[in-house]
């Protein structure tokens, strides 16, 4: 069997120093904000290059607060990709804002920078592009347009850390970066956790203080703030999984370059092949391939041993919780066909050569005998 991603293998690799960190941690008596949490957001600034990281409570809320300290709220439209996960478009929901979606290139699953200027209204206040599967989005054009427009840039890093735009790695790109360290992330706690890289020290220090009930000083409250931080264990376990973040990375562009060469030339099979400009590199987050018949492809894998996931099966837009925006089936019809032909291959720090060949022999015959059919179906009877 081979797992779609195995979480249990990735942190037992770094059990021991895992534990110590646990017995660290317990030892001190200090659980929240502190000494840990500080050092993780140097360490982790430092990583991505930004001159400031706020460790806070999950992903989705190191998006929010981002809106919620550049004042977006009721009345505003936040621009966001057709096709991401639907925490994108809950951070604008979740400060009173609309996410008005941009459909993607089909190639790169990212969104399509041609496109985004016809969605800017007098109302549009931020960017908030998502660099989907672990490949950067094209970020020149889309700070172009922010900078002629006046509006903000929220990069959504939370399935790209690592990755690299024109020798640059993402999280100091666009005016702020949102991080989640979900355990499945390429770095991922073993619990909830996010953070926001910035080289704005304003913006950062409106986030301590959002993340922490309005207060920078306890009980003296200034801002009507939230309780959504990082803590003590959290940060960490993270700092024990940083150093290994490019290893893994490495290794998961590795099993990306033997799937790419190895499912070349399969019949109806699209493979995530779209060339990168030269210094822009994927993390590898997830190895998406495309196929018409995708649910028959994904019940045919299973019975070989190769576990798979769908990200994702519904379009934000078409979420029974986005049925009040009115956006219709057939309305975003690039973002509605990828949701319909994706399937996720399995990939991780810890996948075997051996078992991505096993994935490529499953996903060959399955591929195969999906064609076969398929064209006796066209025979004339
Ligand atoms: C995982 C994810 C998030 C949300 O992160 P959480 O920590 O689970 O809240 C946001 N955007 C994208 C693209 C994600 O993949």
């Amino acid at each position: 069997m081979i797992p779609f991603l195995d979480l249990q293998a990735i942190n037992a690799a770094q059990r021991g120093e895992l534990l110590a960190a646990f017995e660290r941690v317990l030892d001190s008596g200090w659980y929240v904000l502190g000494q840990e949490v500080q050092a993780f957001e140097r360490e982790y600034a430092a990583w991505c290059g930004a001159a400031h990281a706020v460790g806070v409570a999950n992903g989705l809320e190191a998006l929010s607060l981002v809106l919620r300290a550049w004042d977006i709220g009721a009345g505003d439209e936040v621009i966001v990709p057709s096709n991401t996960y639907i925490a994108t478009w809950l951070a604008a929901t979740h400060v009173g804002a609309t996410p008005v979606p941009v459909e993607p290139e089909e190639r790169s699953f990212n969104i399509d920078p041609a496109r985004i200027e016809a969605a800017i209204t007098p109302r549009t206040r931020a960017l908030l592009p998502v660099h989907l599967y672990g490949r950067p989005a094209e970020m020149a054009p889309i700070l172009e347009i922010a900078r002629r427009h006046g509006l903000k840039v929220l990069e959504d890093g939370a399935q790209a850390h690592g990755a690299t735009y024109r020798g640059q790695r993402l999280g100091a790109l666009g005016d702020a970066t949102a991080w989640s360290f979900y355990p499945g992330k390429n770095l991922g706690a073993l619990g909830d956790g996010g953070a926001i890289t910035t080289d704005d020290a304003a913006l950062a220090e409106r986030l301590r203080t959002l993340r922490n009930y309005g207060s920078q000083r306890k009980y003296h409250n200034e801002v009507i703030g939230f309780n959504s931080r990082l803590d003590e264990l959290q940060a960490a376990l993270l700092r024990v999984k940083l150093p290994q973040l490019q290893a893994g990375n490495v290794q998961r562009s590795a099993i990306a370059q033997q799937y790419l060469a190895g499912l070349a030339g399969l019949p109806g099979l699209v493979l995530p092949d779209a060339p990168l400009a030269a210094g822009c590199s994927s993390a590898w987050h997830l190895f998406v391939v495309r196929h018409a018949q995708r649910d028959r492809l994904a019940a045919a894998l299973p019975a070989a041993g190769v576990g798979t996931v769908i990200h994702y099966p519904v379009a934000p837009h078409l979420q029974p919780a986005y049925a009040p925006l009115g956006r219709l089936a057939g309305s975003l019809p690039i973002s509605e066909r990828l949701h319909a032909e994706v399937l996720s291959l399995p990939i991780g720090p810890t996948q075997t050569a051996a078992q991505t060949q096993a994935v490529i022999d499953a996903v060959g015959c399955a591929v195969r005998a999906l064609a076969e059919s398929s064209s006796h179906a066209a025979q004339p009877a």
